[in-house]
């Protein structure tokens, strides 16, 4: 295939976007023999999530998770230290040099596998044609027999509020901000909004969210939300759910935010102004689908602007779409396992992503993981099921380690005890999921994980303690 097409076409793969989605799809296409070249407009490769999104973001809450227990907890363990104060400048140097390392061994993967990287923005000509205009202006045609569209996503804007990235800054300017702000006013109680905000929270600033709905990361569990908010609440957190935002004005020291109440009852339509140093505006995340010469070779993007996909494929059968621009949840491993599906669709193989089985993780502290249906989900779906539930207060690795917050719950059928779902708030929830994740992939049973050895003491005997209590027999509670 790959002789054939040399004379025809520059390449016989061209991704455009070198996000999580884009560099695995590029990689994996090269190690099945295809000549690749993956289109990008950053500097650096990586897309949102190593240089803004996912990867700056750990290492800020892991930063101020440090500071917060020097400032909270070494006392109380017996640790004398004098009160901490954080260095932003180191801070954020910190942070950049881990994007720096990261995207760079990106760089080293492409040349180790042959991946041509092109720098610069992507735009259809037609079906077997972009053209990319480089940061200098300049403009390169480049050919190839397949394409894939990985150009994820971008911050939505709430209407008429200008985003400066000082003082009305979206999660890009939140990872950046040069001082500790006395208060932020969080617009969205999302993922993205509840962990920028206890990175600040834990430096000192003072945290309100505002958001529409009544309650808080609206697709979560509502159990798991309800306890999550009791949690962040304890922490400092403000809330201000079925709250409007009307108006965000910036002024010379700050902002104001005006709010509407959208509760029922006697509070409905009652009018606020808050005010504060920054506000994070963090509504949400739209596809990128603009100027990419869609309209030149009959991609329509649907409602909400997303690019939709038949087993990853375009309505243009040699045009493939992945990660946060076509539909499904917008998480970095979602889209690595659609590039991973993608290239191997493509090379003839049958890739392949399991749509019912992708976890999801706020990274606070506890952190909150979640895989599979939710009781509301079950419910709505008429699926009886049965519920395991575990506090991680008797779990004695928590304990040892003064980190009992919270608990596991597993989710089975209740006639062929199938796991359907997991939920746990605890420290290092994000990584005790996985045996779940697992469990559910081989369509385990909560007797399964029951019968597993885990080893002692670990947060996750948590989880077998939760699969154990699905049929009533927990032993330690
Ligand atoms: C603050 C924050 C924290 C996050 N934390 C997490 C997390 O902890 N875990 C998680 O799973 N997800 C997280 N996410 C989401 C995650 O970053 C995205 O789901 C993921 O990056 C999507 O990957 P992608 O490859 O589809 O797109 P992206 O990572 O957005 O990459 C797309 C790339 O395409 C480029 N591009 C766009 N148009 C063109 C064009 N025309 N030509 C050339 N290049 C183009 C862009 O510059 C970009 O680099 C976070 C996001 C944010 C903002």
């Amino acid at each position: 295939m790959t002789e054939q097409n040399f004379a025809k076409w520059d390449f016989d793969l061209v991704v455009i976007g070198g996000g999580p989605g884009g560099y695995i799809a590029a990689i994996r296409a090269a190690q099945l023999g295809m000549k690749v070249a993956c289109v990008e407009k950053r500097k650096n490769l990586g897309g949102t999530c190593l240089n803004v999104g996912c990867i700056p973001s750990k290492a800020l809450l892991e930063i101020s998770h440090k500071f917060h227990d020097a400032e909270h907890q070494f006392e109380k363990l017996g640790i004398a230290v004098s009160k901490p104060k954080i260095d932003v400048k180191k801070l954020l140097a910190n942070k950049n040099e881990i994007i720096a390392g990261l995207t760079g061994g990106i760089a080293g993967l492409f040349k180790k596998n042959k991946v041509t990287a092109i720098e610069g923005t992507g735009k259809f000509l037609n079906k077997n044609e972009i053209e990319v205009t480089k940061t200098d202006g300049s403009k390169e045609k480049v050919s190839a027999k397949n394409f894939i569209i990985a150009t994820g996503s971008e911050v939505t804007k709430l209407p008429n509020v200008e985003i400066d990235e000082k003082i009305i800054v979206s999660s890009t300017g939140a990872l950046e901000l040069e001082t500790v702000p006395q208060k932020m006013i969080v617009i969205g109680a999302g993922v993205i909004g509840l962990e920028l905000g206890s990175v600040w929270g834990r430096f000192g600033t003072e945290i309100e969210v505002v958001e529409y709905l009544d309650k808080i990361t609206p697709a979560m569990d509502a159990e798991v939300s309800r306890n999550f908010q009791r949690i962040l609440e304890k922490q400092g957190f403000k809330f201000r759910l079925s709250t409007k935002v009307v108006s965000v004005k910036k002024e010379k020291n700050g902002a104001k935010v005006e709010v509407e109440s959208v509760a029922q009852g006697e509070n409905s339509g009652k009018k606020e102004t808050l005010s504060a140093d920054v506000v994070l505006v963090a509504i949400g995340r739209k596809p990128n689908t603009e100027n990419l010469g869609l309209e030149n070779v009959g991609i329509k993007t649907n409602a909400r602007g997303f690019i939709e996909n038949n087993h990853l494929r375009t309505s243009v059968e040699n045009i493939f779409v992945i990660g946060d621009v076509t539909t499904g949840p917008m998480l970095a491993h979602k889209a690595e396992d659609e590039g991973m599906a993608v290239a191997e669709i493509i090379a003839g193989q049958k890739g392949h992503v399991n749509y019912d089985v992708i976890p999801s993780v706020i990274y606070t502290h506890p952190e909150v993981a979640c895989v599979g249906k939710s009781e509301e989900e079950l419910k709505a779906a008429g699926v009886s099921y049965k519920v395991g539930k575990f506090s991680m207060m008797a779990n004695s690795r928590a304990r040892a380690t003064f980190d009992d917050q919270g608990f596991v719950k597993i989710l089975a059928d209740a006639k062929s005890d199938r796991v359907l779902g997991a939920h746990i708030i605890a420290r290092d929830a994000g990584n005790t999921i996985h045996e779940v994740v697992v469990a559910m992939e081989f369509g385990g049973s909560a007797e399964d994980i029951a019968r597993t050895c885990h080893a002692h003491p670990t947060y996750n005997e948590a989880v077998k303690e939760a699969a154990l209590a699905v049929d009533k027999r927990a032993i330690h509670s």
